[in-house]
């Protein structure tokens, strides 16, 4: 490992200038309701304008204002329910029975709620001293867009907010960017499968699984290698097979110990890196690269390679909480790139200490913590460190719902202060 690491804000930099350069894989069109989670690939257009006539939000009356706000009764001239027209504008000195979600009738600036009006024989009034204002209860033709608007933009994540909305422009298809394949190689001899019994020096493999789902929680397509032992030729043949991939993570081997082969391996490669360590705890020995994609195993001179033709390659911690942290703050910004993410993250909030932590001088921190995010009105959400034996505790991580993030120069920060916190 090098020893001139960069910064934590060094890294996010060049992560962010790399991901900008990167264009999404391709485009498939799927039906609306498997469109959940992926990313949109085209403009989604307003088709009528929205809403489509103009609406009544109430059950209620449709009038003049200026007219009820006199407070004199008005006729009751008409009644339209949802999905019907008035047969005729609103005639002067009427009311109109409206319910929610039909067409107003021309003429008519307000709907006044049932419950504010008094009626009798074929008469409404305003109840004084209640008033009414122009265009109460009313939502314009075309307030919330007009025909041919553009509503969402390539890139948008499609949720169910996003769904509805498409749904409402007649959509029964989106076309969405191909979801990455991002290749997940393990590394180590005590690694063993979830299905296995370790044996006494053995553990199973749990950032494999962990780095799947945070793969897919990213827009990616995991696919898990076979763990590759601690040893050269093993790995690089690993590594060949996972250069078929548009992104790799290879987790383990990149420390400073005698069988961390990850870094020589991607060099033997062909490998040109980015960073070699990031000055953030935990996750230092973080490296970042690019390798020559698939069968350019047997090209002669890999160095003349474009850099279309290499796959980025991230070598993790192989430390479960310490894979994750560096996949949410590093990888994820690049597959999401790669995915057709226009926001990229990672995310941050605020958030008030509850119990004073420790820095650590010279490195970013992230601890996991607990944040109670049902913080009363106009009020931080409180976070608290969760207790934990150092970057292998996945009980630890399990309990958490952000990381503290603690900057490089801080000492200590102390209860009550305001503390930035990763979002998972
Ligand atoms: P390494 O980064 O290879 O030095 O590994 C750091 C620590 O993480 C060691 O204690 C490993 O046993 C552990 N570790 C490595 N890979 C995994 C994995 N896939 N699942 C769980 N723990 C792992
Ligand atoms: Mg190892």
């Amino acid at each position: 490992m090098s020893s001139d690491l960069l910064s934590f804000g060094e890294a996010q930099a060049l992560v962010a200038a790399q991901a900008a350069r990167l264009k999404p894989l391709g485009t498939e069109r799927v039906a609306l309701a498997a469109a959940n989670g992926r990313v949109l690939a085209q403009t989604l257009r307003a088709d009528r304008d929205q809403p489509p006539f103009s609406r009544s939000t109430r059950d209620g009356y449709a009038c003049r204002a200026a007219e009820a706000n006199a407070h004199k009764a008005l006729t009751l001239a008409g009644s339209t329910g949802a999905g019907h027209s008035p047969s005729s504008p609103l005639p002067a000195e009427s009311a109109w029975e409206i319910m929610t979600g039909a067409p107003v009738p021309a003429g008519a600036d307000a709907v006044m709620m049932f419950e504010h009006v008094e009626a009798s024989s074929g008469r409404v009034r305003l109840v004084p001293p209640r008033t009414i204002a122009l265009g109460e209860n009313i939502v314009a033709r075309g307030a919330q867009a007009r025909i041919g608007d553009e509503l969402l933009a390539p890139g948008s994540a499609i949720g169910f907010a996003q769904i509805a909305l498409a749904a409402s422009c007649g959509c029964p298809h989106l076309q969405v960017f191909l979801k990455p394949r991002v290749a997940i190689l393990n590394t180590g001899d005590e690694i063993v499968p979830v299905e296995s019994e370790p044996g006494p020096a053995q553990i199973r493999n749990s950032s494999g699984p962990m780095l799947a789902a945070l793969v897919r929680d990213a827009g990616g397509e995991p696919w898990l290698l076979p763990t590759a032992p601690d040893n050269t030729p093993a790995l690089e043949a690993a590594l060949k097979q996972a250069c078929e991939a548009d992104l790799i993570l290879i987790s383990g081997g990149v420390s400073a110990g005698k069988f961390d082969l990850v870094e020589p391996v991607m060099a033997s490669l062909g490998a040109r890196f980015h960073f070699t360590g990031v000055r953030i705890q935990p996750g230092k020995p973080l490296v970042f690269g690019e390798v020559p994609s698939t069968d350019l195993n047997q090209e002669e001179d890999r160095t003349k390679r474009q850099s279309k033709n290499r796959t980025k390659c991230f070598g993790l911690p192989g430390n479960p909480v310490s894979s994750a942290v560096s996949f949410l703050l590093f990888a994820a910004p690049i597959l999401r790139a790669l995915a057709g993410y226009t926001h990229r993250g990672p995310r941050f909030a605020l958030a008030r200490l509850v119990e004073d932590v420790k820095g650590k001088s010279g490195l970013t921190r992230f601890l996991p913590a607990s944040c109670n995010f049902a913080a009363p009105p106009g009020e931080f959400p409180a976070a608290r460190r969760v207790e934990r034996q150092g970057s292998g505790d996945l009980v630890a991580m399990a309990h958490s719902n952000c990381f503290l993030v603690l900057p490089e120069d801080a000492e200590r920060l102390h209860a009550g202060e305001n503390v930035r916190i990763l979002l998972l």
